[in-house]
């Protein structure tokens, strides 16, 4: 299940005291009205729900064997940490056979005990997000739930193999599912509204996880149904799926710089490297280009170290939407970015650098009520003609770098190309 987003959500007006201390306060007030009104959805339903249900013990031992598995699960993988971001994990496998075998009142209770959890016992995060998603994820559960036993007067035949019983479960559990997504999605487009919807709402790896937590779901709830022992035998592949899930987010995390959503120095020097070693072999072309931000300090000191956090994002988010999917874009250090181009030839490359250039000077990065406008300069340099390898294709372009900086900024370099003999120390071209 998705937890909303750590990085995407952006203080509205820098760091006041007040916010510092309340962290919601901080948001955008459509944000903060959002999430008070989920919260607010969910405690009106809690107590309604709670009103209207006679407590039986059977319910109360099912919740807690399926409370107790998720506890173990979370301590399970504790030790390996939990990524800062969106983090998805398999929780659901537990919520679900709640949300479906039990009373709806069930389903918004549990994961307020698993937050609560998550919380003491793996990370500490601003506590509004837990409650968010507590509630988001009770509500998702508790509309299933509802819309389930609508349909089905008694779900315990489920585990008979009943096949409407099963399909019905499964549409309750992809309502589950939706409804979450919805939810969440919602607080992400309000903390920034600059986000695509497309991106905010469709990922292929997430849409897999989900129909992996889904299937999951409903083959505990069918075991579950059949003997509360067998949770036992669920426990350990779920644990492993849980843990082998949490690894690839720890190690995708690694590769990332937090701040722009880039790849950082060593991940973008591994993946470069590997490519010119292709490069080399298949005798293709290739390119790399150095680009550093102009006079960034004067940002910084005009409006502080936030609002150039915010530009260096909107730059790396420039570079993206500017590059192909299998350019190797990535923060070098500082305002420093490095982008590898494979195939690209002198003229394209040029082209390409020239095009990131008047992109990022022409456009004004919104951040929060003011526009930044900045410039930026480029060193590009160029497979077998200026280098054989990463060290001295990164010497190349820095010092063309260094060069546009000279010739006065916002501009871009290319060492020129001397057919033989061996270029002299000066020999740079705006
Ligand atoms: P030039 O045109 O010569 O590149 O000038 P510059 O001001 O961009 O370069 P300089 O090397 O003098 O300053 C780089 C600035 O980048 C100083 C540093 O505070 C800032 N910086 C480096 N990393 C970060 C960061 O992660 N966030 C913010 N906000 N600023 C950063
Ligand atoms: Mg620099
Ligand atoms: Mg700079």
């Amino acid at each position: 299940m998705a937890a909303t987003s750590h990085a995407s959500i952006k203080s509205r007006d820098g760091v006041s005291t007040l916010a510092g201390r309340w962290p919601l306060l901080g948001q955008r007030r459509p944000l903060v009205a959002y999430f008070a009104a989920i919260v607010a959805l969910d405690l009106a339903a809690i107590v309604l729900f709670a009103a209207s249900t006679d407590v039986r013990w059977s319910d109360v031992l099912t919740f807690a064997a399926l409370m107790a598995c998720g506890a173990v699960c979370i301590e399970a993988t504790r030790r390996l940490g939990m990524p800062a971001g969106v983090a998805r994990d398999l929780l659901s496998a537990w919520w679900l056979p709640v949300a479906l075998l039990l009373p709806p009142v069930y389903a918004l209770f549990g994961p307020i005990v698993l937050q609560f959890l998550l919380q003491v016992r793996v990370r500490a995060t601003v506590l509004y997000r837990r409650v968010f998603s507590s509630a988001a994820i009770g509500l998702a559960g508790c509309t299933a739930s509802v819309v389930f036993h609508r349909f089905v007067d008694d779900p315990w035949p489920l585990s008979r193999g009943n096949d409407p019983l099963i399909l019905y479960a499964v549409a309750a559990a992809v309502l589950f599912s939706l409804l979450n997504i919805a939810l969440i999605a919602l607080a992400a487009h309000m903390a920034d509204p600059d986000i695509p919807w497309r991106e905010v709402l469709w990922n292929r790896e997430s849409v897999l996880l989900d129909i992996v937590e889904l299937c999951l779901g409903v083959t505990v709830t069918i075991g579950c149904g059949l003997n509360l022992i067998l949770l036992i035998l669920a426990l350990p592949p779920v644990v492993l799926l849980q843990r082998s899930l949490l690894h690839a987010q720890l190690q995708a995390a690694a590769r990332t710089d937090a701040k722009t959503g880039l790849l950082n120095a060593a991940a973008w020097q591994r993946e470069a490297d590997t490519e010119i070693v292709r490069a080399r072999r298949t005798g293709e072309t290739l390119a790399l280009l150095i680009i550093d931000i102009d006079h960034f300090k004067r940002v910084n000191d005009a409006h502080g170290h936030l609002v150039g956090d915010q530009v260096l994002a909107g730059v790396a988010a420039t570079l993206r939407s500017q590059l192909r999917d299998y350019d190797v874009v990535g923060r070098f250090g500082g305002e420093e970015f490095v982008v590898l181009l494979p195939g690209a030839d002198a003229e394209e490359a040029s082209r390409v650098a020239e095009r990131l250039r008047v992109r990022i000077g022409r456009t004004a990065i919104p951040v929060d009520d003011i526009l930044v406008k900045i410039t930026i300069s480029a060193g590009v340099a160029l497979m077998s003609i200026h280098g054989d390898d990463l060290i001295d294709l990164l010497a190349a372009a820095d010092l063309a770098l260094y060069r546009a900086k000279e010739l006065g900024r916002d501009r871009v370099c290319i060492p020129a190309v001397q057919p033989s003999p061996p270029p002299t120390s000066d020999d740079t071209t705006p």
